[in-house]
């Protein structure tokens, strides 16, 4: 049986410049369901939630960072603000109690969509480790 892991691990990376369904999200060709943005980051929830609150954050402008191992040097101040945006995120949702901030990176962190973005879950205990 083909698992959603089994899924993102078959999909093959694309090239830097290939649009994916984030920047759709970004232009308002699709809906998202938006909770929080500014000029340089947008938080809306998953489609396919894993948890009460799962929420992903990313950069509105992709600038070569399809993986964080693509990070370079000029890359650092999104990479912060990133980071920052899930700390309000997780303020914002009333995750006082624990959540998780969780990138998949590649085929083999099951990463399906190439345009960087943070998972936050929470809103329920979660186990450890990830499988
Ligand atoms: P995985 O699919 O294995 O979680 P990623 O870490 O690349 O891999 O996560 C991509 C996430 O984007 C998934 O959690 C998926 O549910 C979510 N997603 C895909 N399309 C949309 C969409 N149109 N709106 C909101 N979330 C989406």
């Amino acid at each position: 049986m083909s698992t959603e892991a089994d899924k993102a691990r078959a999909a093959a990376e694309p090239q830097p410049h290939e649009p994916t369904i984030f920047d759709k999200i970004i232009n308002k060709e699709i809906p998202a369901n938006v909770i929080y943005e500014n000029d340089k980051v947008l938080a809306f929830r998953d489609i396919s939630p894993q948890s009460p609150t799962h929420v992903l954050v990313i950069p509105k402008v992709r600038a070569g960072l399809t993986r964080l191992i693509r990070a370079e040097e000029k890359h650092k101040e999104i990479l912060g603000e990133l980071l920052y945006t899930a700390s309000v995120v997780a303020r914002n949702e009333n995750l006082e109690d624990g959540y998780r901030v969780v990138i998949n990176d590649g085929k083999n962190g099951c990463q399906s969509v190439y345009h960087l973005h943070l998972h936050i879950i929470g809103g329920r205990p979660l186990g450890w480790p990830p499988v």
